[in-house]
């Protein structure tokens, strides 16, 4: 996390000129995953690199584009904050945003507005808040230890978090959801198997994007979680030229459950802002899908789903889909209610296709 690059050649591509913008960091890990100098990479029309990871990590000035359908916070989280950093959402569990830092930061991240105000590692009273919160809360029956990354935090503050939790209810799930297997792997040291190893039940939810995250090193580090018997999940957003091709996520979700990961959720694009150009139109994710049903086996099949963006929670594609009307999608909830998605236009769609 120290070593991480922070700088990049031009002010223009800090992606932080108004101080509250998601900054610029990758580790160096990730950087050598692309196929190209991140300071020299090759960019397309509207200045967002080519090369599938380098496209995830640096900032570019499409971000300053703002579509008036985005929002700071799609996913409405603020509204259901119990407490700062505390989110009560869905009755049966709470989500926790331990901390506002990541080690690569993800240009296209749902929280990317929220992520600068999370200064620092939930401090004391947060974790006093979460643990007082779960002993009085029965119907809870998981917690998403989520963030930023909480695995950008030391297993010091990791440990003091675990055990308010389990202090607050012992039987109570936890969710790690991180993405340092695939942007810092050597953060999954033998001192974190242990500490994880001690807090079952306790599973965890890696985000991964391309089968280039997929290295020896990954491998390795994700078989020490399963070797502790932590069960591995994945989480997938489609992405505008990095993985919206059938054989590329064809590669993804069949490598990762030979990798002894259970392929969890495809996500479409949440209406964060600045974002847009990572979207693909849902009609191109639903075809996408549609290819991979008929190339994937059972177990190498993720759920494809939408955040609605109205606070609406998650829904299932294409299950929840009634029709398309002037330009948005229609989706109903299992509970019947009705939400819509914006169709991305086609010509966004143009030029970022390879
Ligand atoms: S690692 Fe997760 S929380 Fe951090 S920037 Fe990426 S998507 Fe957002």
């Amino acid at each position: 996390m120290r070593g991480r690059i922070r700088t990049l050649p031009t002010l223009s591509e800090q992606g932080s000129e108004r101080g509250r913008d998601l900054p610029f960091a990758a580790t160096h890990y990730w950087l050598s995953l692309a196929d190209e100098d991140y300071r020299y990479c090759r960019r397309d029309t509207q200045g967002v690199p080519l090369d599938p990871i380098l496209a995830q990590a640096l900032p570019s000035p499409a971000e300053r584009k703002i579509a008036p359908i985005e929002m700071k916070d799609p996913l409405h989280e603020q509204e259901h904050g119990q407490f700062p950093r505390m989110i009560h959402q869905y009755s049966s569990r709470i989500l926790l945003r331990t901390t506002g830092d990541c080690p690569v930061f993800c240009r296209y991240c749902f929280r990317r507005s929220l992520l600068p105000g999370d200064k620092g590692f939930m401090d004391e009273a947060a974790q006093e808040n979460a643990r007082l919160y779960l002993a009085s809360h029965p119907e809870i029956r998981e917690v998403l230890v989520s963030g930023g990354d909480p695995l950008s935090a030391s297993n010091e503050k990791l440990e003091s978090l675990f055990s308010r939790l389990r202090a607050g209810r012992k039987e109570v799930q936890l969710r790690l959801c991180t993405r340092a297997p695939v942007t810092l792997p050597v953060r999954i040291d033998a001192g974190l198997v242990d500490l994880l190893a001690r807090y079952k039940p306790l599973h965890m939810v890696i985000h991964v994007n391309h089968p280039r995250e997929i290295t020896p090193l990954f491998r390795e580090r994700i078989g020490w979680i399963l070797a502790a018997g932590i069960p591995v999940r994945s989480q997938t957003v489609l992405l505008r030229g990095i993985n919206d091709k059938v054989d590329t996520l064809v590669e993804l979700f069949s490598t990762l459950a030979q990798a002894g990961i259970d392929p969890y959720y495809l996500f479409q694009g949440d209406l964060a802002q600045g974002t847009a150009h990572f979207r693909i139109p849902l009609s191109r994710g639903l075809l996408l899908y549609d290819a991979l049903r008929q190339r994937l086996s059972g177990i190498e099949m993720p759920r494809f789903a939408v955040d609605a963006p109205d606070g609406g929670g998650k829904l299932y594609l294409p299950e929840s889909v009634l029709r398309l009307e002037e330009g948005f999608w229609v989706l109903r909830t299992p509970d019947g209610k009705l939400h819509s998605y914006p169709e991305e236009p086609e010509e966004l769609d143009q030029g970022r296709i390879r």
